[in-house]
């Protein structure tokens, strides 16, 4: 399981982005092929993540597409960017910092993974299109890196989760599949749930 996720993810960013290189859509039909490459980016995240609980990883897949939000406001224009223009200031680390601080306070699960997810779409739109203002307000320049390097890392993520050679930190057990590590959280929370009903 954990290796068909893991080459369904690099396939899914493959596809994206020779259709989007070959087609080269309109800007307005650009999230069709360029937000599954980004749930697939954060996928092999996971896949190489330590075991997290449910509510992390849904939140992390949720938090890697929300970046994107900042687009609907110049889809409603009459008139849409293009695909060569800056992507907008507000995806920067500042867009990711309160939600990265009200995680350290709360300590929950599912806004460490909004936090986590966000920056992990971050990683992509630093590789594809025109980069990212990350340093924004402090500067307005878009950083990049060479496609390659972002297609080098996915490949890295992909082998290293197919290979299944991530040791835990603690146990130091082999993480073999992803089932595996999806069913230590869910267990995680019914341990949790079952604490909270027993009022302890
Ligand atoms: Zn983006």
């Amino acid at each position: 399981m954990r290796r068909s996720l893991a080459l369904g993810c690099l396939a899914a960013i493959a596809a994206a982005d020779f259709t989007m290189h070959r087609r080269r859509p309109r800007w307005i039909l650009i999230g069709l092929f360029d937000h599954p490459a980004h749930l697939a980016t954060a996928g092999l995240l996971v896949l190489n993540a330590p075991p997290r609980p449910r509510r992390w990883t849904i939140a992390f897949l949720v938090g890697a597409l929300l970046p994107d939000l900042d687009h609907l406001p110049l889809a409603l224009r009459p008139e849409h960017p293009s695909p060569d223009d800056p992507r907008p200031v507000s995806h920067c680390l500042l867009a990711v910092a309160p939600v990265a601080a009200l995680a350290g306070v709360t300590q929950s699960e599912r806004l460490h993974g909004l936090a986590g997810g966000m920056a992990a779409h971050f990683l992509r739109d630093l590789g594809v299109g025109t980069g990212v203002p990350l340093l924004w307000p402090a500067s307005a320049r878009s950083l990049r890196v060479p496609y390659a390097v972002y297609v080098a890392g996915c490949m890295l993520l992909a082998g290293r989760a197919f290979l299944g050679g991530l040791r835990l930190p603690l146990g130091g057990r082999e993480l073999d599949n992803a089932p595996r590590q999806l069913g230590s959280g869910l267990r995680l929370e019914r341990r949790q749930r079952g604490r909270g009903r027993r009022g302890t």
